[in-house]
């Protein structure tokens, strides 16, 4: 009898009731409860996976990757358990897998379907069988936690030698290719073709110029976004690896659609960041050898999450929020802004919670000058949140007018002056921890505009 299993189940099942009913997310503290009364908890139950665990990591993408795979999987009527919301440290894990099963822990499933931390895969490896692992790409983020980004990418590459894991690649960013050469493991690459939205000279942060192997300076053909590209080394060999998947005919506006091989895929995501999410879950759904159709439906039926984009109407007004935290997906949302001619506010909620990342020094690593190079369609850029300071001066060294650089540090009356005025849009960009918040304000505010204009219709009705 596992007496001690059935326990910390009891204890994880009641503390993730007890935190929700208390209004927390419950994400870590339960499986480190389980953990304690029980370590091999997570080995225990990922055994009641029948088929397979593939796990997700990287520094961009990882949740709707993960999201659009678990369509996929839901889509093909097969039973899976997925660790949602960004819970991806092994605690959190833990406690996803304690959540779907049942109290004598014997529940099985066909899928494990993981986003992991970066740091985290290590552990995770040795708790659970990955049969395969999926790397988005490695740019520069939450430079506190990790340190240098080559530590996070040696852990990984440690961690995965030795192993029987297949390894699903970016065959665009440098820092993720060169992982077959090291390990010898089974690789497959998914990366773009040329596309119209390729760019020769960018300023953008770009982490991967030099060579991982011989650390010469790389010669980028194009650039698809940051160092993601079609490049090669001048001193080695080292160029990108020949792609598995690969996307070609990429259309981004009104929406995301391209063709993998020759499948078609359509989604209503914008952006190139997330048709890059997209080709990833594309390609993980077909080495797992799902069919066709349903990962087409899949991927065109999902929606954007909260925070990646999420669309509201104000008195007419469209407005956009948008998570940003790190360089590249700040720079990212600035150019898909910025690409847009309507008249426009911008604001920007900087905090530097330990959620955000203490260091908000990537703020000097992004391209704010894509915003100045832009301001004669920008009426204001309202600065708020708890480093509100930080990131007008950012602005102002950026060339930004500072007479239309406004601070605001608290949400709440940032984003009213964000809306208010004669612009058509308003961009709410908000890094983690003020998201949530600046997300109630927008749909507190949505609501009321809708109910005084249904009231002044009523009233002109009856009237
Ligand atoms: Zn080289």
């Amino acid at each position: 009898m596992k007496i001690r299993l059935y326990l910390a189940i009891l204890a994880g099942k009641m503390a993730i009731f007890f935190s929700r009913l208390a209004g927390n997310q419950g994400t870590n503290f339960p499986g480190r409860l389980a953990r304690r009364i029980y370590p091999p908890i997570l080995t225990e139950l990922a055994g009641n996976i029948l088929r397979e665990t593939v796990i997700i990591t990287g520094t961009n993408g990882k949740t709707t990757t993960s999201n659009m795979m678990a369509e996929i999987i839901k889509e093909n009527n097969f039973s899976y358990v997925h660790n949602r919301a960004g819970a991806n440290m092994i605690t959190g894990i833990t406690t996803a897998f304690i959540q779907a099963t049942n109290l004598s822990g014997k529940r099985e499933f066909d899928y494990g379907l993981l986003e992991v931390d970066e740091a985290n895969v290590p552990l995770l490896l040795q708790e659970i069988p990955v049969k395969a692992l999926l790397i988005t790409n490695f740019f520069r983020d939450q430079l506190d936690r990790f340190g240098e980004l080559d530590n996070t990418i040696n852990i990984i590459k440690e961690a995965v030698q030795d192993t029987d894991i297949e390894l699903i690649l970016n065959a665009d960013d440098p820092l993720v290719s060169h992982f077959q050469n090291q390990t010898g493991l089974n690789c497959w690459y998914f990366g773009f073709d040329d596309t119209v939205y390729d760019d020769i000279a960018s300023a953008e942060s770009r982490e991967g110029r030099h060579c991982v192997f011989c650390g010469h300076e790389l010669v980028y053909e194009r650039f698809h976004y940051a160092q993601l590209g079609k490049y090669s080394c001048p001193q080695c060999q080292n160029q990108n690896p020949a792609r598995d998947f690969s996307a070609h005919g990429l259309n981004l506006s009104p929406a995301i659609s391209f063709q993998v091989n020759n499948l078609p895929i359509q989604s209503p995501y914008q952006g190139f960041y997330n048709a890059y999410n997209i080709l990833a879950a594309v390609s993980l759904a077909k080495r797992m050898g799902f069919p066709d159709e349903t990962i087409q439906t899949a991927i065109s039926s999902y929606h954007p999450q909260a925070g990646r984009m999420e669309k509201f109407i104000i008195n007419g007004k469209t407005v956009l929020l948008i998570l940003v935290k790190n360089p590249t997906g700040l720079n990212q949302s600035l150019v898909a802004l910025t690409q847009e001619t309507a008249n426009k506010n911008v604001f920007m909620a900087l905090n530097d919670n330990a959620a955000d990342g203490r260091d908000i020094s990537w703020i000097w690593d992004a391209d704010l000058e894509i915003l100045a190079n832009r301001q004669e369609d920008i009426n204001y850029l309202i600065c708020s949140g708890l480093r509100s300071g930080d990131i007008a001066v950012r602005a102002k060294y950026a060339g930004f007018d500072p007479a239309r650089i406004v601070i605001k540090t608290r949400l709440q009356e940032g984003i009213a002056r964000a809306v208010e005025g004669s612009n058509d849009t308003a961009y709410i960009l908000s890094t983690y921890t003020a998201l949530f918040t600046c997300r109630q304000i927008l749909l507190k505010m949505q609501t009321k505009a809708k109910r005084q204009s249904n009231q002044s219709q009523y009233q002109r009705q009856s009237g």
